[in-house]
């Protein structure tokens, strides 16, 4: 710990240049963050023209008639039309927000709020909150619309959206309320833990996410999904009897199963799985079982174990820690540091909390977000590489045409979600969790390629 602790004020001491240096920080922001704007605009641009080729990609040819195709690329059109538009309409906004002092404002504000209760400054987290409440409130209003025109215009247009304009209100009064009742507590709790530990924060506040991280893991799925959809337990059929049995065969810790009315909001589907090590649940999206058959479904969850056994979710949570320590370890060098603090209108900067710096995390953010999606889409082929070789590790000839069946089940979901099939390089990788379908299919053709050779040179 100690060790730990004389690295970190190596660090710092490095960056002591933020408490003295009169940089101006917050011209710096503005210009990274409209340079990530016009670059994704940029990106858009480069997307645009693949919207208006006439046929899909050679290996899809077979699988997409031209009105699905026709359908997909009019889809992906205004899609892209969208995110152009609201791209450039939010970072204006951000900019002005930052131009304009606006978290200091914030701050101030939640300053005479709390004071309106007789409370004083020096009740630094109840300021904290009250200005985390403001902060919230300026900057959902102007997306309201926008997620309306997404759901109710765009996602309507394309026969998508199955959400009525009471749901829409009443989840998105939902998801505040419980923003609130676990934002709150958290933040407090966080700054609690911060203001306790002093100096030497970064292990205890560690300590702190990473069990928040594992109590999210447990209440988001018990707790707070079912708040928004109802699961309900999957029927006995022959999807049951082969989910079952493949659980079993790879000894994966089965709980529950459950099939998820999706297409309560939206017909896009799906399939994922989640809990403890020792208790798994899988959900089902009832729209994946109506336009798959049972072994397709079968193989989309032979992916979907194949996360789990190559441990993603743990490696994922690994990364995330990294990710935090390097965050909270340049963290102090900011903590109390009037130049910057004033860079962005901040007037009482000795008092100044955690929760203001928020401004300069879009830096690191940005960065950090196109190294998950990297790693993120090698766990991908990670997993369909596993749904292909399962035959072999379970020594189950059945399951000989799994990437096969994959591939169909893969065809059925872009087609029915009208998915982008032409897409350029630097847009997917710049964006995409997941690699796009035809580099998927070729993928596992290789794979069931490779695996049929094998078998041929064992006979
Ligand atoms: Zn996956």
């Amino acid at each position: 710990m100690d060790l730990l602790h004389s690295q970190l004020a190596v660090l710092q001491q490095k960056l002591s240049f933020v408490a003295t240096d009169p940089i101006d920080w917050k011209f710096y922001v503005q210009a990274f963050s409209w340079g990530v704007t016009l670059f994704e605009s940029y990106l858009l641009l480069r997307q645009y023209p693949l919207y208006s080729k006439t046929s899909p990609p050679e290996v899809l040819a077979d699988h997409f008639d031209a009105k699905a195709f026709t359908k997909s690329q009019n889809y992906g059109k205004d899609k892209a039309k969208f995110s152009l538009v609201t791209g450039l309409f939010k970072q204006a906004l951000d900019s002005a927000m930052l131009h304009y002092g606006l978290y200091a404002f914030a701050w101030d504000m939640g300053g005479r709020m709390i004071a309106y209760f007789g409370y004083g400054s020096e009740y630094e987290i109840l300021q904290s909150l009250a200005f985390a409440i403001v902060l919230f409130v300026i900057s959902s209003i102007p997306s309201i619309p926008l997620s309306a025109y997404q759901t109710f215009v765009l996602e309507e247009k394309h026969g998508f959206n199955k959400t009525t304009p009471t749901l829409f209100v009443t989840d998105l009064l939902k998801s505040w309320a419980i923003g609130f009742i676990i934002g709150m507590p958290f933040l407090a709790a966080f700054l609690y833990v911060f203001g306790w530990a002093g100096d030497r924060f970064v292990p205890w506040l560690m300590a702190f996410l990473l069990a928040f991280q594992i109590i999210m893991v447990i209440i988001y799925p018990t707790v707070i999904q079912p708040l928004f959809n109802k699961l309900s337990p999957l029927k006995e059929g022959e999807l049951r009897t082969r989910t079952e049995s493949l659980a079993t065969k790879l000894k994966f810790p089965l709980k529950h199963l459950y099939e998820i009315d999706g297409s309560k909001r939206s017909s896009h589907s799906n399939a994922y799985f989640f809990g403890l090590p020792w208790s798994k649940h899988i959900v089902i999206f009832d729209t994946l079982i109506k336009e798959s058959k049972p072994d397709e479904v079968e193989a989309v969850l032979a992916h979907e174990l194949g996360h789990w056994y190559h441990m993603h979710p743990t490696k994922l949570l690994c990364v995330s820690q990294v990710h935090i320590f390097t965050i909270l370890a340049m963290f102090p060098a900011f903590l109390h540091a009037p130049q910057f603090l004033r860079a962005f209108d901040f007037s009482e900067a000795s008092l100044c909390p955690p929760t203001n710096h928020r401004c300069i995390l879009a830096i690191p953010e940005a960065i950090i977000g196109i190294g998950l999606n990297f790693l993120s889409r090698q766990f991908e082929w990670e997993a369909d590489r596993f749904a292909c070789e399962i035959q072999e590790r379970l020594s189950a000839p059945e399951m000989k045409d799994m990437g096969e069946r994959l591939s169909r089940a893969l065809i059925t979901l872009h087609v029915k979600n009208l998915s982008t099939l032409w897409v350029d390089w630097l847009y997917s990788a710049y964006h995409h969790s997941h690699p796009t379908l035809t580099e998927r299919l070729k993928a596992l053709q290789a794979f069931q390629a490779k695996m049929d050779s094998a078998a041929k040179k064992e006979l």
